[in-house]
């Protein structure tokens, strides 16, 4: 109560007592005296007179707000004007009670404290939609990532079906058998390769959905699985690859998404190599470093113009006729990556090749 006249206190109670409320109460009548009652007798309500010698409602209301406490506060005073009134109300007041109608106040009292509380679920409770819109667009941003990213590994072998089918039929109405055989390996091998990736997304989704499922990663198991699935691309066989893991700290994270980042960048190494070099070559490292991993990708392929580079991570964007893919490769990668707390760094040179370097923080356990 902040209230310097015993009378009033006195009165005060005794309408509180009429009601049956059970209470304890505090009364102070300045500034410091109030300041230290709010951290010490820690007041579930506060009633407080208008104006006092040395204090006044207005400036407790103040010292409530600033400490942005959620208490509910009671201006109990003589009679004072409807104006005053409605500008404590405005200044954040709960209710005003006139001493001379001090029957009202258990009641004021009931009405503030459960308007509180409603107002204090109702905040957690945007909160907490809040939350779940958040997760929403995280999730939603995800199944068009998962969309993107399967039609873009489904895509180019389909097509590549498809234009082989077209050449047997012409080659059949020649009854040329020869080059009938031949389109049917190609087929086979383009098959093989659909059926490749679509075996990889069943196993990730069997294994992790959306989920963001953390575990170790062994990087020799992940390079095997990658050029498992890079079989049956053109020129894969060409290409020497060179694998250094060095070791360091052990290193978590999610293993459906790092699989996608480097399944990209090495089918990109391999894809765009460059025929006129005499020893085509994808060179993997992998560095452990404290709290990271950082992962080189480098080819001496066919390399990106500089003028292109800044365009290539952008969705559908092809920097080469040579490409028959969707432009989504890169674009994939570095939402993926982003979603890790990752980055990517292009660098490379035209004719000479293509290094990228992906650093992705090691997670919790889970
Ligand atoms: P896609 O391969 O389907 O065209 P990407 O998004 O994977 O789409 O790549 C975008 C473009 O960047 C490619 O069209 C290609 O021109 C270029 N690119 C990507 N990786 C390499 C690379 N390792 N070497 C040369 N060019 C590359």
């Amino acid at each position: 109560m902040v209230e310097d006249d015993e009378e009033d206190t006195w009165l005060v109670e005794s309408a509180l007592q009429r009601e049956k409320m059970a209470f304890t109460r505090l009364r102070v009548d300045n500034r410091d005296k109030f300041k230290d009652a709010l951290d010490t007798f820690k007041p579930d309500v506060i009633l407080s007179d208008h104006s006092l010698p040395q204090f006044d409602s207005i400036e407790a209301l103040e010292i409530c707000q600033e400490r942005q406490m959620d208490v509910p506060f009671i201006l109990v005073t003589g009679a004072v004007s409807e104006e005053f009134a409605v500008s404590c109300l405005k200044k954040g007041a709960d209710d005003y009670v006139l001493k001379s109608n001090l029957s009202r106040l258990p009641l004021a009292i009931d009405y503030s404290i459960l308007q509180r509380m409603y107002k204090h679920s109702q905040k957690e409770q945007e909160e907490t939609l809040r939350k779940q819109n958040e997760e929403l667009k995280k999730l939603n941003k995800e199944l068009d990532l998962l969309a993107y990213s399967t039609s873009h590994n489904l895509r180019a072998p389909l097509r590549s079906v498809l234009g082989l089918v077209n050449l047997s039929k012409h080659e059949l109405e020649q009854q040329n058998t020869a080059a009938l055989a031949q389109y049917f390996d190609l087929m086979e091998t383009c098959i093989g390769q659909l059926d490749n990736t679509l075996k990889l997304i069943l196993e990730n989704s069997k294994r992790s959905g959306l989920e963001d499922e953390v575990e170790e990663i062994d990087f020799s198991k992940v390079f095997e699985d990658i050029f498992g699935s890079l079989k049956f691309i053109h020129g894969e066989h060409t290409i020497s690859r060179v694998t250094t893991v060095h070791p360091g700290p052990s290193f978590y994270c999610n293993s459906l998404r790092l699989g996608l980042v480097l399944l990209n960048l090495v089918s990109n190494a391999i894809k765009y190599y460059d025929p006129l070099k005499k020893c085509p070559y994808v060179k993997m490292e992998v560095f452990h470093e404290q709290g990271q991993i950082r992962i080189i990708i480098e080819d001496n392929g066919i390399g990106i113009s500089e003028e292109l580079q800044s365009r290539v991570f952008d969705r559908f964007y092809r920097a080469t006729e040579k490409s028959d893919g969707s432009g989504l490769g890169l674009h994939i990668v570095k939402e993926t990556l982003e979603r890790m707390n990752g980055s990517i760094l292009l660098n490379s040179k035209k004719g000479i090749g293509t290094t990228f370097t992906v650093k992705i923080p090691t997670c919790e356990k889970s």
